[in-house]
């Protein structure tokens, strides 16, 4: 069996990051009940298998060679509350319908990976909220507390609760994929009412027309030709599943030691998810996280933020891919609208002489994030696409190229964001703010993102 890191071969294993700092930890009262959690996590079957995780590898190289493109997308922080017919049904949905609007402005497959069964737990900038002068611990997630206010102790069996949420939401997806969900959601059936302004409307609907035509006469052509499985995959999609690798704890006890497809090696694959990543708060190169990433064979990603050290950002490609091996890694930038313009280029620049292969992708939410007048949190559309477009700019200025984009998203119809076709406004937001963490496109922001990425490709 290798782990990864063929230097540290002998010495990983899932349980040594145990040894080293631990950033974020969790604290539980009760240890009998958190070791009986543990062990009831590692005798439970994967969720994800070697065979998917390695397809999404082999596709994140694609992407990262420019030959096809990654849409990612979910909750911030996801609850159990949305393992439920509805809330997933939409996901699927917005994630579909964007990824159709990106293939067509693109030209490249859409790589499809949902912030999704398994997103729950959130790294939090303090332990402690005060409420009404009054402190509390934080909510960090569905897997360590509730949100509520008498739930706030972290309960270990939570962890165990994550896993059988996290089962369901997946094998809900799978049953909805392969019985056609992807071919009913049909593009001129796509309501694009929300849309104020008609001139933009008008072009929307061009290219969903457009689209319609493609995929009727994509399928004549495979039923003139006969072929059984190709018309299939016009009908069923693609959907990986991927959250923050926050929880040692919970992420160890669902590391196996399992047969690669492609080599007939052992390794060790997280299979609680396909893609893993690792967080602003938690990426320092000698701690507990990296540790732990640095042995698993998934896909990982890596957010790089205005506080990322360019020369530490090579140390860590250096330990969580040695191997260089393409599609292994992928940079999710975020650094908000302003930023981006004096920060991206160091850091492709830096990555370009290091000689790493990476996927580069840009996150447009966690640098935008601002108080409103309404006294919530929220996030204008305008400086969310602006920092895409700025992206693109840099990335082909630098002679690189953007490979993907990673969006807080809801396919609901909340009100959590600014702006948009919609035009939502400040003194809308309470109208109906959901979010539990940070806020989210709604359905109708989310396509409108779709819509201005591909049109950036038509220029
Ligand atoms: C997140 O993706 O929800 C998040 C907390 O992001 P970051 O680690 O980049 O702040
Ligand atoms: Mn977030």
């Amino acid at each position: 069996m290798t782990s990864n890191n063929s230097e540290t071969a002998n010495l990983w294993t899932p349980d040594s990051w145990r040894s080293k700092p631990l950033k974020q930890e969790v604290q539980y009262a009760d240890q009998e009940k958190f070791k009986a959690s543990i062990s009831k996590l590692a005798r439970l079957p994967p969720l994800v298998s070697p065979t998917e995780i390695e397809a999404l590898k082999h596709q994140l190289k694609e992407a990262g060679k420019g030959n096809a493109f990654l849409l990612q997308g979910g909750d911030c922080a996801e609850l159990f509350d949305y393992c439920s017919q509805e809330p997933i049904e939409n996901k699927l949905k917005v994630l579909i319908q964007m990824s159709l609007v990106l293939l067509w402005g693109a030209r490249v497959p859409v790589i499809r990976v949902a912030r999704m069964a398994g997103q729950y737990a959130k790294p939090r900038s303090s332990p402690i909220e005060k409420i009404d002068g009054q402190e509390y611990p934080s909510f960090r997630g569905d897997n360590v507390n509730g949100f509520e206010l008498d739930q706030r102790e972290p309960d270990p069996e939570r962890l165990v609760q994550a896993y059988f949420h996290s089962a369901a939401t997946l094998n809900y997806v799978r049953s909805i994929i392969n019985s056609g969900f992807a071919d009913l959601n049909k593009p001129h059936e796509w309501d694009l009412s929300h849309v104020r302004c008609g001139a933009v409307r008008e072009e929307y609907q061009q290219v969903v027309n457009q689209l319609s035509n493609t995929l009727d006469f994509m399928k004549t052509i495979k039923v003139i030709g006969g072929g059984n499985s190709s018309s299939q995959s016009l009908r069923s999609v693609d959907m990986f599943m991927s959250h923050e690798s926050l929880m040692l704890d919970y992420e160890s006890s669902l590391t196996r030691c399992l047969v690669d497809p492609n080599t007939g090696e052992k390794k060790w694959y997280n299979t609680s998810g396909h893609f893993l990543w690792v967080g602003d708060r938690t990426r320092q190169l000698d701690c507990a996280h990296i540790e732990y990433l640095s042995g698993i064979a998934n896909p990982l990603g890596i957010k790089v933020g205005p506080t990322t050290d360019a020369g530490d950002l090579i140390l860590l490609l250096e330990k969580l891919n040695p191997k260089r091996e393409e599609g292994r890694i992928t940079l999710i930038t975020r650094f908000g609208f302003e930023l981006i313009e004096k920060c991206l280029s160091t850091y492709i620049k830096a990555v370009q002489e290091s000689g790493h292969p990476v996927v580069w992708v840009c996150d447009p939410m966690h640098g935008n994030t601002e108080m409103s007048s309404a006294g919530v949190k929220t996030r204008h559309f305008a400086n969310i696409m602006g920092e895409v477009g700025r992206a693109f700019r840099i990335h082909s200025v630098c002679g690189s190229k953007l490979n993907g984009v990673h969006f807080e998203l809801t396919g609901d119809s909340v009100t959590e964001c600014v702006g948009g076709s919609m035009e939502l406004e400040h003194h809308q937001l309470n109208d109906n703010y959901q979010t539990y963490c940070d806020p989210r496109l709604n359905y109708e922001q989310s396509l409108d993102m779709a819509f201005l990425i591909a049109k950036y490709y038509q220029r």
